[in-house]
Parts: C-alpha cells; sequence; structure tokens
C-alpha cells in the first residue's frame, strides 16, 4: 500500500495539473480520502485492536450504547508512531495509550491531508445484510422458535417479489448477503402477530425489528436530504429503544456488537463521503468472486501456490 500510494505524497502535498472534461487544465491535489473494506480490513488498515472501531473512542463495552463517541485522535497517534525507532517497550506502551497496535510505519503515516480514522465507509453488504441482518434474523428465531419461524416462512403465498423459503430459514447454511435481503424482506410480516414466551408483548420486538429493517433500507436510498437522514437515526434509535426486549427473553445480555456499532456512523459517514452505494463492497466482491473465488474452484485445489511464486 506504501509503495502504490507513495506518490500521493508529493502530489497531494504540491499538486499536479489534470484536464478536465472540457479541456481546461487544473492544478489538482488528489489524496487518499476513503478506505472501502469489510471490517476485518478496516480494523487492519486504521491499526485498532480487533473489536473496537476504526473511526471513534467507543470503549468495547459501549459499543451497544446509543450515543456518540469523539472521533479518535490523528495528531496523538502520529506522535507516538514517530517514536517507533526508539525503545520497543516504551513504543508498544505509548501506542496502546492511544489506542492502536504497535505497527511499523503504516501507509498512510505520511500522506497529506489524510485522517484514516474520518476514512472509513460504510459497507452495507458486510456490516448490514451480513452483520446486523444476520444477528437480527437469530435473534428473531430464538424469541419466536425456529419450528414457529420456518412454519411462518412456509405460509407465505405465492407471489413475484419475494423468494419464498419452502424449508423454512432456521436450515439454511452460509447464508449469503442476497438471501438476506430477501428473508429482511417478509421478516417483519411473519412475526407480526406472534407469541413470546412468559406472556410477554410482541410490541417491543416488533419496534426492534421494525427499527433495523426500516434502517438497512433507508440507508441504501440512492438520494438523501437533512430530512431521509433524519429519518435514518430515528430508525436506529426506534431499535434502540426497544431492544431490551431480546435480554429479557434471556438472549443477549449485551449488544456489544462492532458491526451494530458502525451502524451509529452511517449518517455522518454519508453526509462526508455520499450515499452508500458508493462505498458497498458488495461489488468489488463480485470481481473478488469471479478472479479469485471461482478460479480457485475450478483447480485441482493442489499447489495452489506454485513453489517457484512462494519462493519469490
Ligand atoms: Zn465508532
Amino acid at each position: 500500500m506504501k509503495y502504490i500510494l507513495g506518490p500521493l505524497e508529493k502530489a497531494g502535498a504540491k499538486g499536479v495539473e489534470m484536464a478536465s472534461g472540457d479541456g481546461v487544465i487544473r492544478r489538482c491535489h488528489p489524496i487518499f480520502a476513503t478506505f472501502v473494506g469489510d471490517y476485518p480490513e478496516q480494523v487492519l488498515v486504521t491499526c485498532v485492536p480487533t473489536g473496537e472501531c476504526g473511526s471513534c473512542e467507543v470503549e468495547r463495552d459501549q459499543l451497544g450504547d446509543d450515543e456518540t463517541f469523539p472521533l479518535r485522535d490523528l495528531a496523538r497517534v502520529l506522535a507516538v508512531l514517530d517514536g517507533v525507532d526508539g525503545d520497543p517497550t516504551e513504543y508498544k506502551r505509548a501506542c496502546k495509550e492511544v489506542g492502536i497496535k504497535p505497527i511499523y510505519h503504516p501507509f498512510w503515516e505520511n500522506l497529506p491531508y489524510t485522517n484514516i480514522f474520518r476514512s472509513i465507509t460504510p459497507d452495507v453488504l458486510h456490516q448490514l445484510y451480513q452483520g446486523v441482518i444476520k444477528h437480527l434474523i437469530a435473534w428473531v428465531m430464538a424469541c419466536c422458535g425456529e419450528a414457529e419461524i420456518d412454519a411462518r416462512c412456509r405460509r407465505l403465498p405465492p407471489n413475484h417479489n419475494i423468494r419464498l423459503f419452502m424449508k423454512g430459514i432456521s436450515g439454511l447454511s452460509r447464508v449469503t448477503g442476497r438471501e438476506h435481503d430477501q428473508i429482511s424482506r417478509f421478516l417483519l410480516g411473519i412475526i407480526i402477530d406472534i407469541r413470546l414466551p412468559n406472556g410477554l408483548s410482541s410490541a417491543r420486538l416488533l419496534g426492534a425489528v421494525r427499527g433495523l429493517l426500516d434502517f438497512v433500507y433507508l440507508a441504501q436510498y440512492p438520494m438523501h436530504t437533512d430530512e431521509t437522514l433524519g429519518l435514518l437515526n430515528d430508525a436506529l434509535q426506534t431499535f434502540h429503544d426497544n431492544k431490551q426486549i431480546f435480554v429479557d427473553l434471556g438472549i443477549r445480555t449485551n449488544f456489544n456488537l462492532p458491526k451494530l456499532h458502525g451502524a451509529s456512523h452511517y449518517s455522518a459517514y454519508i453526509q462526508l463521503f455520499g450515499t452508500t452505494d458508493n462505498t458497498n463492497t458488495e461489488y468489488t466482491e463480485r470481481l473478488h468472486i469471479d478472479l479469485a473465488k471461482d478460479a480457485f474452484r475450478s483447480t485441482n485445489f493442489k499447489d495452489e501456490v506454485s513453489t517457484n511464486d512462494a519462493m519469490a
């Protein structure tokens, strides 16, 4: 990464001349502004420990709170990174203090106008469908019972808009983002009159599910206004206001999940970087499947890295 982005050090600070579509030449300052990746990749580039937020200073046991936390302090981190050539024990301690792992010269260290903690972007595929929605479906099944949910899935009438899961959804293994999307379309419908254990009212369950589903759909709007961003925040708040039902039913003891916490940054991210279709990893994932996963599946799975390559 350092090698690839190296030219940005000079270009970002001094500028380069570029021609725009109308032929006018302007001095532009290309900078490293956003990082598109899934959660493990975000953790990797921001050098924070796994389980923490790459953007803000939230503590692990506050990830489930409906609060906002200050952005990580880039100036402090850079000051600590400067001491990398000093005493290793001291360096390790200083890194821990500012909340990062003791990394040797991260690639963004010298990039001009770059704040790696401000460059993290929303990821609808991995963060919402394969993260938040996946958890939500598991919690709903734990609340209502797998057999009941499966039976209700089978009772959905044939139609042109919703995929039917005639074997239910509890037995699915390795559920894809697309399948989570298809389940989201009827999840609220099949639990609307569900009975909960101990005679508890289902109002909070419906509120929590509806809040998260609304959030996922609003987050994917191809255009936003202050009003729609307000609705996005309201939807997340609706989930937080009702999530206690999962604790009362003994399904969760906390909601300290990094991907759920990530949702709290969405409206700020959208204001900074534009709508989420700009940064959804679904598009690059497709190429990754074609070029890496499919290509590997068509081999004999032996010697996938030739000995010469491995040595080089
Ligand atoms: Zn955060």
